[in-house]
């Protein structure tokens, strides 16, 4: 067998988690070069960003190296992208969400108000109450779970299971955790708009090996959009959270988040809005709170809407440092946990009454 020959029976052994198939039957190895200088591979890629195309690339890099170890930096693995192909329907397949008892989207108004701190402290604190926690960091325009975990730059592995190929997610402080920012870079998350996104979600939400869950948290990203769509229609949500800082709380994207819920046909309950940075404390004046953005709104807009307060979340400088060094603050500093405690406690509740 020649170089080349051998090199495409080895990538035979390499699975695009997606169709199932191997690559080289798949069609996307395109073509392999290979001599005594150099091997060159073409990956073709049916979709444009095809969310799996980096891990392929890093097996078929993997594979060739293991072949050739002499010749590991004269390997080039090349991606295309081709136009979509004529029929990409592809087979329905198991899916792992089944066996989540709960889904519980996170929502905001607008971006900046604390939402995937809320839904990462949220995760820690119905962890620690024993619940099985994971979390879908759907925010493609701010993908912030993992570095709030501390699981940047984790590249998902592929397991085959008996229901087929799954992405392995990361796990950190006891919660699985699968991120659209596994996938792309921040640069990019601005491309990642329409049906791109919506197809790499929903890879996400059935092809991840979740296992048993007894929540999964869904961090969506802020506003109304085709994320939201995609996350209703591929899942079945048990509730909705919405978080608001005071000031944001009466905006017309919030009541708008609201709607988008509990419209005909969809009727998500929702179970509540989370008032993040709702006052400020210094530590010297340990008694006295000033309220920054406001103090009403999350009162006003209950009555409005009828909508619970959940909880209220002061601002906390550890909730923020917690976010910048990768260990939200729920895990680490009693303040903090306690008011996650509260909340965790009256979504469980509030579920228990609604299911
Ligand atoms: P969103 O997901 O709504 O865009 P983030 O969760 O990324 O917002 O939070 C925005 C910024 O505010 C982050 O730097 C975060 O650490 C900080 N932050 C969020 N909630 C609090 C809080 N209660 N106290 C202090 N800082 C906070």
């Amino acid at each position: 067998m020649n170089m080349t020959d051998e090199i495409r029976e080895l990538l035979r052994a390499v699975i695009h988690p997606e169709s199932g198939e191997n690559i080289v039957d798949a069609g996307i190895v395109e073509s392999i070069a290979a001599d005594r200088e150099k091997i060159t591979v073409a990956l073709l890629f049916a979709k444009s960003r095809d969310p799996f195309a980096a891990s392929i690339k890093r097996q078929v890099q993997g594979a060739i190296t293991q072949l050739v170890p002499e010749m590991a930096d004269r390997i080039t693995v090349l991606i295309k992208e081709a136009a979509p192909r004529k029929n990409t329907e592809t087979q329905p397949k198991r899916s792992d969400a089944s066996r989540i008892a709960h889904v519980v989207a996170v929502a905001s108004g607008k971006g900046g108000v604390g939402k995937s701190t809320v839904t990462a402290n949220l995760a820690l604190a119905l962890a620690a109450a024993g619940y099985r926690v994971g979390i879908l960091d759907a925010d493609i325009y701010g993908p912030s779970q993992p570095k709030m975990f501390g699981v940047e730059g984790y590249m998902p592995d592929a397991v085959e299971t008996e229901g087929g190929e799954f992405m392995v997610p990361a796990q950190s402080r006891g919660i699985s955790l699968m991120s659209i920012g596994f996938f792309i870079k921040p640069s990019d998350a601005l491309i990642w708009r329409g049906p791109m996104a919506t197809n790499a979600l929903k890879q996400m939400i059935h092809q991840t090996r979740w296992g048993v869950l007894d929540f999964l948290l869904i961090d969506l990203p802020p506003g109304t959009g085709d994320v939201h769509l995609s996350v209703l229609q591929e899942l079945k949500l048990s509730g909705a959270v919405i978080v608001s800082t005071p000031q944001q709380v009466a905006l017309a994207d919030v009541v708008r988040g609201i709607a988008m819920f509990r419209a005909p046909k969809i009727e998500v309950p929702v179970l509540g809005i989370v008032e993040n940075m709702a006052w400020f404390t210094p530590a010297e004046l340990p008694d006295n709170r000033y309220y920054i953005f406001g103090r009403e709104g999350a009162r006003k807009l209950g009555e409005e809407t009828g909508l619970e307060l959940l909880g209220q979340i002061p601002i906390i400088h550890s909730v923020m440092d917690g976010g910048e060094r990768g260990v939200p603050a729920a895990a680490v500093d009693a303040a903090v946990e306690k008011h996650y405690r509260a909340i965790a406690d009256r979504i469980v509740d509030k579920l228990r009454k609604e299911c």
